[in-house]
């Protein structure tokens, strides 16, 4: 890897490029200002290596090993064989411990596809760099920048390679990661001191930064772990530990359990002991039994991989979880905040609609493909075509929306499709310009820009300064509201004249109701301005005009709205648009409370109270920015919501990192934003984030399901072993079998509801209360109702046997063989918790739950016929007839529980909690 870098043109130690100037670095580097060629690239990426820092190991796998018996259940086993072997009982002790392998072997390998699968998913979130190639703008993955490259960094973006910059506008950058300092340092050009510190080094730009404001260009000095974070800490701590709230909660739980479990075990033995005179040692390894038999090893394993298969899911529907707990957390989410702009729409603006001093035009064509005509307004219709040459206000009012703005304009070779590089927004102008056959690129090496103010929410608009007819002009665009606050004048035709506000704002008020996000563009003199500051941007400007764009709602979102007002979520829409243009979209997409909107400045005058007291009947949040959805995701909290926020700046973090689960976006959302998520979107679409949210809700369902499942069978075990030492009579169940029962229905049935799809009203019920226990009264009660059910069918097919004159050998064959079948009886009622499974979706609608069966049947049909096995477990070989009273029963027994979900539905007025 990088090691194979020669140290050539630089000594060991680096080299102060803080210290050298542009020039100077760019020589060093063997690169110029407009960056290196792809082959170039190429050359220096097999000699340098990948812009990488190593990646500290995922946990190493004699470390997943050791993790399995860390765990208190698996302690008692240990310790219960090693009890075993002192009492003299060989066999029992050997077999307890090749199970505890076992089990160990299956959790081991379990949590290693969980790791898999996770590490799977970090890689889909690689970070990728702006560079120019070949003299062009190009976006390529991070790791594939090298020494030489010109890279462009702008506000939210992580510093991709340590870089001398070359260029700067209002740059600033968070060195915390480097220098754990987290105020936010200026940055320049300027060469500095050869031995200023790494702090004080404001010519460079360190990897692994964040950039918090402005933008810049920079030469890449150092890449991968000779980068300045990359010597600090050659390693990257990014493993993730498979912990989440629930496992956490299972694990009290299983502590809970295992004490209670070895007290009853206990008090078994020595009331065993006292009442029927048994010897000490049996009671003892009855105790034993006791304690293996009710344990279930196996639930921890399952329960992690049920949450692994959930995130796997969640990513093949995009949305990409970084931190595990949210998969747990997205079940119970009862509010969606949404940025509206590319997520609840398309972002594919198209500019429709362009008002001039006193006339309106309409633009054909919809997308980005430069083709449409031009036509003037009348009376609302479109009317004839238009030369451009003899309007030139529009000619005017189009190149200075160009010039003021970053996108670009490109056509795939492959298919000949257009697509934006840069905001959608600023491409809808430079397609509407294209349209009027103004080339953007010759527009813009004409006009060169001098200075820029880059377009943030907090400000609502861009400007930029440039030279135009021997005059210095500033270029402006941004929300008509604010640009009609700054302007005196207005540009007609007939010459500059005062503004009517009025009329322009029923212009504007016009647009935005049809749904229209609204830019107002003007100019002012820029005489005397150097650096362009906020201040020179007031009062005194000239308006150009306004355009109003198109973006329509996604279609997947309008759906998605329909299925979370099924599911008790509310979706939140927040903006910075206009409340009308807000409104306008929100009813398109369905939305409930769509009469009003709430804008930032009244959220401003708003005290939390207030806020609080508003905040459930309002859906639509208009002219918002970040510092708003803070405060919006707090009240809905205080009013016991639960709530997940998108997000894309830099300055959305604080809300991303307050709400239960921040949602960044995948492909506009900067890096500081993914850094404060819990989950990203790969395709930042509304719909996505139903979708996980259902997921979830799936995930939940099925760890109860397989818990409720699992338990029942432990508890039979458990309860026949007591009760059969209570009763001073023979063990229907050897602790050996109970053993063996418990791994075999781990390694199948246990797994099998892991890989349910979710019961069709999953999207139907109301959002699950997220402080409630795993287990409430109602799975309690069936954990104990179905452990009854298996317990009597257990002692019954016992005794049965024995009736016959059957050996103990067969008899505990039968009861064995019993327990398993009754079992994977249960497993099909466990499908579905309360809803009825008596239909052919409901007993044959899932594979994994049939395989799984199969596959215990295969290891049922080896423990009670094979030599060995009869030998290790001490079973029998069973009759037809035994077979047939089993099968007759576990149906019995599925029948009951279905009987007993009738009468839970029956009094569904009482209320149960999905
Ligand atoms: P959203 O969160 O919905 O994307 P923004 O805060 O980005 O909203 O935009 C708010 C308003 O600012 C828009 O309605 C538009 O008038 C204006 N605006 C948006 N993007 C730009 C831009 N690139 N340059 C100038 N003005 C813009
Ligand atoms: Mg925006």
């Amino acid at each position: 890897m990088t090691e194979q870098r020669s140290s050539g043109e630089r000594s060991p130690e680096g080299v102060a490029w803080h210290s050298l100037s542009c020039d100077d670095a760019l020589t060093r580097q063997q690169s110029t200002q407009s960056g290196l060629s792809s082959n170039e690239a190429q050359t220096r990426l097999d000699k340098y290596g990948p812009n990488k820092l190593r990646r500290e190991q995922a946990r190493p796998w004699y470390r997943r090993l050791l993790d399995q018996f860390n765990n208190i259940l698996m302690l008692i086993l240990l310790v219960a064989a090693a009890a075993s072997l002192l009492l003299g009982h060989s066999l029992d002790a050997g077999a307890i411990v090749a199970v505890v392998l076992i089990i160990a072997l299956i959790g081991f390998f379990q949590e290693g596809k969980a790791e898999q699968a996770l590490e799977g998913i970090r890689n889909m979130l690689s970070p990728q760099a702006n560079v120019l190639r070949d003299g062009k703008r190009a976006t390529i993955a991070a790791k594939a920048v090298v020494p030489g490259d010109i890279v462009q960094v702008e506000s939210g973006n992580r510093v991709p390679a340590d870089l001398r910059l070359i260029e700067a506008r209002r740059f600033r950058t968070d060195e915390a990661p480097l220098t754990g300092e987290s105020e936010p340092v200026d940055k320049t050009t300027q060469a500095v001191q050869e031995d200023a510190e790494l702090a004080e080094r404001g010519s460079m730009a360190y990897a692994g930064t964040i950039v918090v404001q402005g933008t810049a260009k920079g030469l890449v000095v150092e890449t991968g772990s000779r980068t300045e974070i990359g010597k600090i800490s050659e390693m990257l701590r990014s493993v993730e530990q498979l912990k989440t709230p629930l496992l956490e909660q299972l694990d009290r739980a299983g502590r809970v359990l295992a004490i209670f479990i070895l007290g009853a075990a206990a008090i078994t033995a020595v009331l065993g002991a006292l009442i029927h005179d048994q010897p000490l040692g049996e009671m003892f390894m009855a105790a034993v039994g006791l304690a293996v038999a009710a344990i279930p090893e196996g639930l921890p394993a399952i329960v992690t991989i049920s949450l692994a298969l959930g995130v796997q899911s969640m990513a093949k529907r995009n949305a990409i979880i970084r931190r595990l707990p949210a998969v747990e957390t997205l079940g119970s989410i009862s509010t969606i905040f949404s940025d509206k702009t590319g997520t609840l729409t398309r972002n594919q603006m198209t500019a429709q609609a362009i008002w001039l001093g006193n006339q309106q035009y309409r633009i054909d064509g919809v997308g980005f493909t430069p083709e449409g005509k031009f036509r003037l307004a009348q009376d609302g219709e479109s009317g004839q075509a238009i030369d451009i040459d003899k309007h030139p206000e529009l000619e005017y009012f189009l190149k200075v929306g160009v010039l003021c703005n970053d996108a670009e304009l490109a056509r795939d070779k492959q298919n000949d499709r257009y697509h934006i590089l840069g905001d959608p927004t600023e491409g809808a102008l430079v397609v509407a310009a294209a349209k009027a056959g103004i080339d953007p690129h010759a527009l813009r090496r004409t006009y060169e820009r001098l200075d820029a103010i880059p377009f943030e929410s907090e400000h609502k608009y861009m400007a930029i300064v440039t030279y135009m007819d021997d005059q210095r002009r500033l270029l402006f665009k941004g929300a008509p509201d604010r640009l009609l606050e700054m302007c005196r004048y207005v540009r007609t035709p007939e010459g500059i004249v005062d503004l009517d506000v009025e009329k322009w704002e029923t212009r504007i008020h016009e647009l935005s109701s049809r749904g229209l996000r609204v830019l107002a563009i003007a100019e002012k003199s820029a005489e005397g301005i150097d650096t362009l500051e906020h201040d020179h941007v007031q009062e005194g400007s000239t308006l150009l005009g306004i355009v109003g764009l198109l973006d329509p709602p996604r279609d997947e979102a309008i759906e998605a709205v329909k299925v979370c007002r099924q599911a008790g979520i509310r979706p939140v829409m927040i903006t910075g648009d206009h409340a009308t243009t807000a409104l306008a979209i929100a009813k398109q997409l369905g939305f409930s409370h769509t009469e009003k909107a709430l804008t930032g400045r009244e959220i401003e005058v708003m005290s939390d109270a207030e806020l609080e007291d508003v905040i459930l009947e309002v859906d639509v949040y208009a002219r918002a920015s970040p510092e708003h959805k803070l405060r919006l995701v707090k009240a809905m909290q205080a009013r016991g919501g639960v709530c997940s926020m998108t997000g894309d700046g830099v300055n959305d973090g604080p809300a991303l990192k307050r709400a239960d689960v921040g949602v960044a976006m995948g492909i506009q959302g900067t890096e500081a934003a993914k850094d404060a998520s819990e989950m990203v979107l790969a395709d930042d679409n509304f719909a996505s984030i139903v979708n996980a949210i259902r997921e979830g809700r799936k995930v939940y369902d099925n760890i109860r399901k397989t818990v409720t499942f699992i338990l029942p069978t432990n508890g039979a075990q458990g309860l026949a072993i007591m009760l059969a030492v209570l009763a001073g009579s023979v063990l229907p169940i050897t602790p050996l079998q109970a053993l063996w029962v418990n791994m075999v229905v781990a390694v199948t049935l246990g797994l099998a509801l892991a890989f349910e799809e979710g019961e069709k009203d999953l999207m139907q019920r109301q959002p699950r209360d997220p402080d409630a226990p795993l287990l409430n009264m109602f799975l309690l009660w069936r954990v104990i109702f179905v452990s009854m059910l298996l317990l009597a069918g257990v002692f019954g097919m016992f005794s049965w046997i024995l009736a016959q004159g059957g050996s103990e050998a067969l008899a505990r064959a039968g009861a064995v063989n019993m327990l398993v079948t009754g079992s994977a009886a249960y497993l099909i009622n466990s499908r579905f918790l309360v809803n009825s499974t008596l239909s052919l979706e409901g007993i044959f609608g899932s594979r994994p739950v049939w395989i799984s069966i199969g596959l215990i049947m295969l290891l049922q049909l080896a423990f009670t016929y094979l030599p060995f096995m009869q030998l290790i477990f001490g079973s029998a070989a069973l009759g037809l007839g035994h077979w047939l009273v089993i099968g007759v029963v576990s149906i019995v027994i599925y029948l009951l529980i279905e009987l007993e979900k009738a009468v839970w539905r029956r009094r569904k007025a009482a209320p149960i909690r999905h």
